[in-house]
């Protein structure tokens, strides 16, 4: 995986300590993308998100500001 947004957390800005390598969180959840009968080697980047472990545990609990985005047509 390479790194995305300088390993940096996008919701607390937390950064990746020494080798330690930071989730990326779907935004619209992967299993819906398969679901839909995409391919998710053409998951949009812009869908991506670098999180810490527990802003990741909050984003997949739809907690606070973490809500999925509308997907596009
Ligand atoms: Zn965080």
């Amino acid at each position: 995986m390479q790194e995305r947004n300088n390993n940096t957390c996008q919701s607390c800005g937390k950064k990746g300590q020494d080798g330690e390598s930071l989730d990326v969180h779907h935004t619209y959840p992967l299993n819906n993308w398969i679901d839909d009968g995409e391919d998710p080697n053409d998951y949009p980047d812009d869908w991506l998100m670098t999180l810490d472990k527990s802003c990741h545990t909050k984003a997949d609990a739809q907690d606070g500001d973490f809500k999925y985005p509308p997907k596009t047509e």
